[in-house]
């Protein structure tokens, strides 16, 4: 089979590396528009059931993956002067270009040709030209923006404002801290990825951005104003920039997956907000639910049905995780007026994923310490 992939990111090179390991016959070319050096971004982090996922798809890129991990097992919430660990929760960081880096070396050795520095402006002609196009080009997709009429997709632009950065501040354990100050209420989500180095993402909501004039400030101002804001949480670290800007998230649906030929896989696909760390993980394991369906099927458009059929229900239960957590975040100012212990305990439970019951097995003490706060509170309010 000739199979052409738009997009060298995550989805598309480890789609390219399960097809190309299960049949070497296979012609497979990614085209990517940027260098093998160039990325965006710090760190992604995976649970340990996609590492799982990951060892059982393709054990070489498995064990090089793992052998560049950051492992944690604790979330923490940070407000005011007082930090809240919840362990029990077992998750691991790798730099982006690190895996990016893994992928491309694994496509090689397997003789899957990556084109780089390769923009794809007509998505017709690379089409026309295979058996299988895949459209992993990212979540500003060019095949979903030319081919809408078939994937008919649902953009919605959400309003907190979002901005990606680095710190040499090492973050043990996913870090939640909220401060505020005359503007507003800022969040920042963090978490050592290597040795060195912790992604630091501050969100906020679209008020607290306009009041603290984050709008008109440049790179090196926006960094001044949130290394104060975030003074107590960084040691003294700056910020570091990666062509970071303020971002809206936007939350990608599409009503159809494929037409004839070509196929949307990863953030092309769907999206997922950051705040439960997902986005890496569905990109590949959306690559792993493709290619098992090639395995299962006879045909290309019987494994492009049984790849939506199969997929959608969990991409489906993971957007509606995702929806909940994002809203949390986006109605963040709202639960300020907690305890740091009641809080923790509203965000390990926000998604709906994890609930009282998860939180006794995973970590009894905090439990117990939530049970005490709302037992006295309760006491106050009766007496
Ligand atoms: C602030 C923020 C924090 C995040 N945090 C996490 C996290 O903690 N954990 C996590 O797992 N994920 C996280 N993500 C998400 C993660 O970055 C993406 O979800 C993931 O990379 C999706 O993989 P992909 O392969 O679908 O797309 P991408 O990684 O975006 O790759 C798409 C590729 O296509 C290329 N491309 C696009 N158009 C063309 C074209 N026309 N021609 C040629 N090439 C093209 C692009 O250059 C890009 O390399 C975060 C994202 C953001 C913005």
């Amino acid at each position: 089979m000739k199979i052409n992939i738009i997009g060298g990111g995550p989805a598309g090179m480890y789609f390219a590396i399960l097809m190309k390991q299960a049949d070497p016959a296979h012609a497979i070319t990614v085209y990517e528009r940027n260098g093998p050096n160039d990325t965006f971004g710090w760190g992604v982090v995976f649970s340990g059931k996609t590492l799982r996922n990951l060892q059982a798809a393709d054990a070489e890129s498995h064990a090089e993956i793992t052998r560049a991990f950051a492992a944690w097992d604790n979330v923490g919430v940070v407000r005011g002067s007082e930090k809240i660990s919840i362990h029990g929760n077992s998750f691991s960081g790798i730099a982006r270009l690190q895996l990016l880096k893994i992928l491309q070396r694994r496509c090689e050795q397997l003789g899957v040709q990556l084109a780089f520095l390769s923009e794809v402006p007509d998505v017709d002609s690379l089409r026309a030209n295979c058996d299988l196009l895949v459209a992993a080009d990212g979540v500003n997709s060019t095949a979903r923006r030319q081919y809408s009429d078939q994937f008919v997709p649902r953009l919605d632009v959400r309003p907190n404002r979002y901005i990606w950065y680095g710190t040499h501040h090492l973050f043990r354990g996913l870090t939640l801290t909220f401060r505020e100050n005359d503007a507003g209420v800022f969040a920042a989500h963090s978490y050592k990825f290597n040795q060195t180095t912790s992604t630091f993402i501050v969100e906020c909501d679209e008020e607290t951005w306009t009041n603290s004039g984050l709008f008109a400030m440049g790179d090196e101002e926006t960094r001044r104003y949130l290394e104060q804001v975030f003074a107590p949480d960084l040691g003294g670290e700056a910020l570091l920039s990666n062509n970071s800007k303020w971002i809206n998230f936007l939350l990608v649906k599409n009503e159809r997956w494929f037409f004839e030929n070509v196929v949307l896989i990863g953030d092309a696909l769907h999206t997922a907000h950051f705040s439960i760390g997902s986005g890496t993980k569905l990109a590949l394991e959306d690559a792993i639910a493709l290619f098992d369906s090639f395995r299962r099927t006879a045909t290309i458009e019987s494994a492009l049905k049984t790849f939506e059929a199969t997929r959608k229900p969990v991409i489906e239960e993971y957007q509606a995780a995702a929806f909940e957590s994002m809203r949390w975040f986006e109605n963040a100012r709202d639960y300020m007026h907690l305890s740091p212990i009641e809080l923790a305990f509203a965000l390990m439970t926000r998604s709906g994923k994890v609930d009282y019951e998860d939180l006794k097995r995973r970590d009894p003490a905090f439990i117990s310490r939530y049970e005490k706060a709302v037992g006295s509170r309760q006491k106050a309010a009766d007496e």
